[in-house]
C-alpha cells in the first residue's frame, strides 16, 4: 500500500516523499481514508506511530481553498512540545501548498502570537489555555472550523483540561468533523469520546513497543514449500523444546502439526474446530513440556495464557501488521529475550514490508542453513 493508495493529492504525496516515507503505517493507512471520507475518527494510537501525519495529510487536503482569515481546522494538544512539534509537521506536509499553519501556547508572551493571529491562519495548533485567553481577548476566532482535533486526549484530561476543552468546543460551531486520538481508553477518554464524536471511524494499532524491541528477530527467506522442512530443521539443530507456531489457517494447523510428527517432533494444533477439551489438553501439554511444538491459529492463540516462551515462529506472516506484535508478544520475557522467527516465501514479501513499516525498522534476514527437504 503506498501514500498515493490512499487518495492525497500530488502536493502532499510529494512533501511525503521528500521525507523519506515510502510506506503509510497502519494508522495512516486507516485514517486518512477516513478523515478524507469526513468521518469523525476514534483512534487509540501513541506516539511513534505516525499519528500526526494521519491527522495532518487529509486535514490540508480537505483545507480546500486558501487564503482565509479565520482557522478552519484546528488541533488541541496538552502540552507546547506537542504542539510545536505538530505545526512542525504540518508546515513540512503543506509545503507545495499555500496554507499558513499557526501555533499558540502558554508560557511565552502572547503578544506575538497576537500579531499572528491577527494575519489570518488556515490551520491553527493550540494548548487549551492560551487559546482560551485568546479567544477571550477577541483574536481567536473560531467560528470557521470545519474539523477538530484532540490530540493526546487522554493526556489532556490527566492534566485537568476538561473545562479549558469544554469552553472551547462552544466556540466552534456545531456542524464540524471531529478527531480524538489517545493512547489510552480511560473511562474518561470514552465520556469525552461520546460527548464529541458522532458515529466514529474507530482506528486501533498497537504500538511499536518495547516488547519488539526486546525480541530477537529472524527473517528467513524461503520457498513456500520448504518451510516445513526448515522448521523441523531449525527445532531439532536447535534443540528446541517450546515453540509456538503460527499457521493462517485451522487446515494449514493440522497439516504441518503431521508434517512435524512425521518427521519425529512432539507436536499438536490448536484452533477453533477443536473442542474445548482438546484445547485444555494441548495447552496442558504444551506447557508441561509433553509437546515440544504448538501449533496455533491466531484466533486460537489470542485467549490463551502463555507467555515467556523461547521461541515464536511465524510459519505464516499475519494478514494485519500489528498481530504480528501480538504473537511476538508471547516471547518477550522479562529480562530475557525471546526469539521470533519468520519464515517468509516469496508471495509474503508485502506483508513482511508493512510490518517493518510497523516497527520503523528492517528485520534482520537470517542466511539459509544446510537443511533436508
Ligand atoms: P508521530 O507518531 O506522529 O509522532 O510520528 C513519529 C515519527 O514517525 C515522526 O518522526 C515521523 O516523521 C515519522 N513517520 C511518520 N509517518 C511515517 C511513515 N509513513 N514512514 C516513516 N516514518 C514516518
Amino acid at each position: 500500500m503506498s501514500f498515493a493508495e490512499l487518495g492525497l493529492t500530488p502536493e502532499l504525496l510529494r512533501a511525503v516523499a521528500e521525507q523519506g516515507y515510502t510506506t503509510p503505517t497502519p494508522i495512516q493507512r486507516q485514517a486518512i481514508p477516513a478523515v478524507l471520507a469526513d468521518r469523525d475518527v476514534l483512534a487509540g494510537a501513541q506516539t511513534g506511530t505516525g499519528k500526526t501525519a494521519a491527522f495532518i495529510l487529509p486535514i490540508l487536503q480537505k483545507l480546500g481553498a486558501p487564503p482565509a482569515r479565520a482557522p478552519r481546522a484546528l488541533v488541541l494538544t496538552p502540552t507546547r512540545e506537542l504542539a510545536a512539534q505538530i505545526a512542525e509537521s504540518a508546515r513540512c506536509y503543506g509545503k507545495y501548498l499555500d496554507f499558513r499553519t499557526l501555533v499558540v501556547f502558554g508560557g511565552v508572551n502572547i503578544k506575538q502570537q497576537i500579531l499572528n493571529l491577527r494575519g489570518g491562519c488556515d490551520l491553527l495548533i493550540a494548548t487549551p489555555g492560551r487559546l482560551l485567553d485568546l479567544a477571550d481577548q477577541g483574536v481567536a476566532d473560531l467560528r470557521a472550523v470545519r474539523c477538530l482535533v484532540l490530540d493526546e486526549a487522554d493526556r489532556m484530561l490527566d492534566m485537568g483540561f476538561i473545562p479549558a476543552i469544554k469552553r472551547v468546543l462552544k466556540l466552534l460551531p456545531r456542524e464540524r468533523q471531529n478527531l480524538m486520538f489517545s493512547a489510552t481508553y480511560t473511562a474518561e477518554v470514552r465520556e469525552l469520546a461520546s460527548r464529541i464524536l458522532r458515529n466514529p471511524a474507530s482506528i486501533e494499532v498497537a504500538a511499536p513497543n518495547a516488547t519488539a524491541e526486546r525480541v530477537d528477530h529472524q527473517v528467513y527467506r524461503v520457498a513456500k514449500d520448504h518451510k516445513r522442512h526448515l522448521l523441523a530443521h531449525l527445532i531439532d539443530a536447535g534443540n528446541w523444546h517450546q515453540v509456538l507456531v503460527f499457521t493462517r489457517t485451522k487446515h494449514g494447523a493440522n497439516r504441518l502439526t503431521k508434517q512435524l510428527q512425521s518427521t519425529g517432533i512432539l507436536a499438536t494444533a490448536i484452533h477453533g474446530n477443536k473442542s474445548q477439551a482438546a484445547r485444555t489438553k494441548a495447552l496442558h501439554d504444551f506447557k508441561t513440556n509433553k509437546v515440544t511444538a504448538l501449533v496455533a491459529t491466531e484466533v486460537a492463540a489470542r485467549g490463551l495464557d502463555i507467555k515467556e516462551l523461547p521461541h515464536v515462529v511465524n510459519y505464516d506472516l499475519p494478514n494485519v501488521p500489528e498481530n504480528y506484535i501480538h504473537r511476538i508478544g508471547r516471547t518477550a520475557r522479562a529480562g530475557g529475550s525471546g526469539q521470533a522467527v519468520s519464515l517468509v516465501s516469496p508471495d509474503e514479501a508485502p506483508l513482511l514490508k508493512d510490518i517493518e513499516a510497523l516497527l520503523r525498522r528492517k528485520l534482520p534476514v537470517t542466511a539459509l542453513p544446510v537443511f533436508k527437504c
